[in-house]
């Protein structure tokens, strides 16, 4: 299927003085309050946007005509806004695991090696990283106005790489400010965490969010957004992967039918996210709740409590080893094939694979 690249993502306020993401406003006027921390954390709800506040907050920090302070806002036109915007501001380091740097496109020509074929790109903030961010975090500040240091996601960090910046947390060289970000504040360091003030990121509401994706050019943003679970940025990755209303409203029962064809061959983790999904509304409307993900409608019926329990553990098993493409089809139709036991008298189950593709061909 055809997938497009993904956009370039916006940096900061731009010359026209517009958030790069329209709900960060909120969170951006009450960081004001907390300008003299110098370590901060920004947590909430994964997709809310954390990365993109981070840097927002940067420019702020960074900003040399002042912007809009009570509002927290950085101008979007003096040289430092401009150059934290394409990032290149010699008092901005932004570490992030090396395969977020390959996903954004933000690898240069000595990263040559994180781009090949073969290679596996982290997915931690390694120790090294952080030691290199500790060094050049007592070097001068470039522009005189303070160094900031973003850290995302935080928890990516390991402990080792967490217990070297402890130090450095606790008292930042010179004017240094650090930002860190995390969607899962809980696997962060306690000893990290208390040395962070704290401020919170929130999803848009269901309006905003829905007139942001319709700006973004995305169709049926009502069920995108809802499998999305309410962020705007996941619907968009979602739309990008060639998720539509139709497809996400026939895969519970196709699942639950043991039919994996809708899900071999798309990313792991993506279909490893749905089938985890899936099983959360099955257990919500087990105990007379309304699915979140997914409409009722769209629910195969009656789960099998234990069996679901027991999907469940697999699922989430699987979603911790999830680097191992070279059996993920496999793995996605061992995952779809159990939750047959989820859903014993779910119409349409197909009993063997000549049955499961043919089923795909409608
Ligand atoms: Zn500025």
């Amino acid at each position: 299927m055809a997938r497009d690249a993904a956009p370039q993502m916006a940096i900061g306020v731009g010359a026209d003085g517009r958030l790069p993401l329209p709900w960060l406003g909120d969170a951006l006027a009450r960081s004001a309050a907390l300008a003299g921390a110098h370590a901060l954390l920004v947590h909430g709800p994964a997709g809310a946007g954390h990365l993109e506040f981070a840097l927002l907050l940067a420019q702020a920090v960074l900003c040399e005509a002042g912007g809009d302070e009570a509002a927290g806002r950085p101008c979007g036109r003096c040289s430092s806004c401009h150059l934290v915007a394409t990032r290149v501001h010699p008092d901005l380091l932004i570490v992030l695991p090396d395969a977020l740097r390959v996903q954004l496109g933000w690898v240069d020509d000595e990263d040559g090696r994180l781009t090949k074929a073969d290679a596996k790109p982290s997915r931690d903030l390694r120790v090294e990283q952080v030691r290199q961010a500790i060094g050049w975090s007592q070097r001068t500040s470039g522009r005189g106005r303070g160094k900031v240091l973003l850290l995302h996601p935080a928890d990516a960090m390991n402990a080792a790489a967490a217990n070297a910046l402890l130090k450095t947390l606790e008292e930042p060289p010179g004017s240094m400010r650090l930002l860190l970000t995390s969607a899962d504040p809980e696997r962060l360091l306690p000893t990290v965490r208390s040395r962070c003030q704290r401020l919170r990121l929130g999803l848009p509401a269901a309006d905003q969010a829905l007139d942001w994706l319709q700006a973004q050019g995305v169709d049926e943003a009502p069920a995108l957004l809802a499998v999305a679970g309410g962020s705007p940025l996941e619907a968009q990755a979602c739309a990008r992967e060639g998720l539509t209303a139709a497809w996400l409203a026939a895969l519970p029962r196709r699942v639950a039918a043991g039919d994996a064809s809708p899900l071999v061959g798309r990313a792991l983790p993506r279909a490893i996210e749905l089938l985890l999904k899936l099983a959360h509304d099955a257990q919500v409307q087990a105990a007379g709740g309304a699915p979140r993900f997914f409409s009722g409608e769209q629910m195969p019926g009656a789960a099998d409590p234990a069996a679901l329990r027991e999907w469940q553990r697999a699922l989430l098993r699987a979603a911790r080893h999830d680097e191992h493409p070279w059996n993920a089809g496999l793995l996605v139709e061992s995952l779809v094939g159990q939750a047959a036991a989820v859903w014993p008298h779910a119409p349409g189950r197909a009993t063997s694979r000549a049955g499961a593709s043919l089923h795909s061909g409608r």
